[in-house]
């Protein structure tokens, strides 16, 4: 009997591929039509619900291929707004958060393309442990499933701004695009994904040349490079005006909107100067500024902004004609900043290994 590692996962395989791959264990390209249905719109978690399959080709395929879904391990579920965070096991055992936002025109999902992350900003618990391991297509598309399955409503907008930066798993993040949106898979429109990324300029270059309509999110967080090294380690490799100019780049070749995501952090950035010299920086731009207010972590000691700050820094923007939301907090009573359920959930499984 093959090991999983050695099987095909079927689920990362465009309807194309899983043609040409049946075709390889001598099966008719027509059963692949059936078997992608039965993966990517009726979001099957074995090959045994394919009912309309005979019993022996669904034996041959769980021999063949590896059916990759991820499971449920723990929710979190907003009293207020009914904004539900999950923890998803992935099959070899790592754990990624996931959260589901009800909205009235939707649902909205905000998903993970890495287990931990290598980026290292500051404000952010995802990155304390480091990367571990990037997502597969795979994983991330069933995160999206196992969010519908779990909601039972069609989800409508999907942000992959959990954990990881989805750049530094470029392929595997584009694949997952075109595999979400594909007419033959879940057909979730390219206008209602957004993916955010801290500013790794080849990569977002290369965006721009995939023929998407993703929504890009710019992790700007600070005005300056001398601020913003202090709190994303990236800026040393990439300058602040040459990330602008990815984003230009990035609008002119897909006409997107670019949103810029900015945490305010007590004293750190929420500095009237600060709202001034962005104000500066993104003037004539056609963008979207994103206020967050940051949520404290105990590793790190950044303090949330005070009320009186954003609103100043979000009047000086406007002042400057720039269009800016401060962005609501859901599930305000289920408060991890993102990456805490993950670290708590690790931290609590290390010490029970030690104990035992
Ligand atoms: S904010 Fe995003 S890119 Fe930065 S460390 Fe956290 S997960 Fe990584």
């Amino acid at each position: 009997m093959q090991s999983n590692t050695e099987k095909i996962d079927i689920k990362a395989l465009t309807l194309e591929e899983l043609k040409a791959s049946l075709k390889t264990i001598g099966e008719k390209e027509f059963r692949a039509k059936q078997i992608y249905e039965w993966l990517h719109v009726k979001l099957a978690r074995s090959f045994d619900e394919m009912t309309n399959l005979s019993k022996e080709l669904r034996t041959k395929l769980a021999s063949e291929y590896e059916l990759v879904c991820v499971t449920e391990l723990e929710r979190y579920e907003s009293k207020i707004d009914g904004t539900v965070k999950f923890l998803f096991r992935l099959p070899d055992g790592n754990v990624v958060e996931c959260v589901l936002m009800k909205y009235h025109h939707g649902n909205s999902v905000c998903i993970s393309s890495q287990v931990g992350c290598r980026m290292g900003c500051r404000f952010c618990a995802s990155t304390l442990g480091g990367l571990t391991r990037n997502l597969r297509t795979s994983e991330m598309l069933d995160e999206v499933y196992q969010l519908q399955r779990l909601s039972g409503e069609r989800v409508s907008n999907i942000v992959i701004m959990g954990t990881g930066e989805p750049m530094d798993n470029y392929d595997n993040f584009v694949k997952f695009v075109r595999m979400i949106s594909s007419l033959d898979g879940l057909n979730i429109s390219q206008r209602n994904i957004t993916v955010s990324t801290c500013g790794l300029v080849p990569k977002m270059r290369a965006l721009a040349e995939e023929g998407l309509s993703i929504t890009l999110a710019l992790s700007l967080h600070a005005p300056n490079d001398e601020e913003r090294v202090k709190i994303m380690p990236v800026a040393n490799s990439y300058k602040l005006q040459d990330v602008l100019n990815a984003c230009d780049y990035y609008y002119e070749k897909t006409g997107r909107r670019i949103s810029y995501e900015y945490s305010l952090v007590d004293g750190v950035n929420d500095t009237a100067a600060c709202a001034k010299e962005l104000s500066r920086l993104l003037k004539g731009k056609n963008c979207h500024v994103n206020l967050i207010p940051v949520n404290p972590i105990k590793e790190r000691d950044y303090k949330r902004s005070t009320g009186n700050n954003i609103q100043n820094f979000k009047n000086i923007l406007e002042k400057n004609r720039i269009n800016v939301t401060i962005r609501r907090e859901m599930g305000s009573d289920i408060n991890a900043a993102c990456g805490q359920l993950r670290k708590s959930y690790t931290d609590k499984t290390m010490v029970q290994e030690v104990e035992q």
